[in-house]
């Protein structure tokens, strides 16, 4: 049985905050370079379910690819969530948490797309881009 998480969270000016029950509390980290270049580094993110804006207002969308988009806070820039526009899912940066002392880093995905200069020490599953693709596509099918 899967015991059900409620965590919340913000934005660095407080602009956006949330709430979102969490599953499992493991982050992905992903090496892509859209990621990259939105987060400096990996976005690491939690999956989340129920996620809940106190106010929406300042949550700016951006459609990044066909199927998902990115949420940023209209007022300090912060990095909110990475979602697939057909999922319930959103994958909520996890540097917004209060709390984050139960997370654990569990999985690295696109890590052929990773720069050499940074490696992370943690043990973690990891998948190239290719096998992240190839198992999105046979669970959307
Ligand atoms: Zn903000
Ligand atoms: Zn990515």
């Amino acid at each position: 049985m899967t015991e059900e998480l409620k965590l919340d969270g913000k934005c660095m000016c407080g602009a956006v905050q949330f709430s979102a029950t969490v599953r499992k509390p493991s982050v992905v980290a992903c090496h892509c370079d859209m990621c990259r270049r939105w987060s400096a580094g990996p976005f690491m993110a939690v999956s989340c379910q129920n996620v809940t804006f106190a106010e929406d207002k300042n949550v700016s969308r951006i459609r990044s690819s066909d199927w998902a988009e990115r949420g940023f806070c209209a007022k300090c820039g912060s990095n909110l969530f990475y979602h697939i526009r057909e999922a319930s899912d959103y994958q909520m940066a996890v540097g917004l948490f209060d709390d984050q002392s139960m997370l654990r880093l569990s999985l690295q995905v696109f890590t052929d797309f990773k720069p050499a200069f940074y490696e992370f020490a943690n043990k973690t599953k990891m998948m190239t881009g290719a096998e992240v693709i190839a198992l999105f596509s046979s669970h959307s099918d």
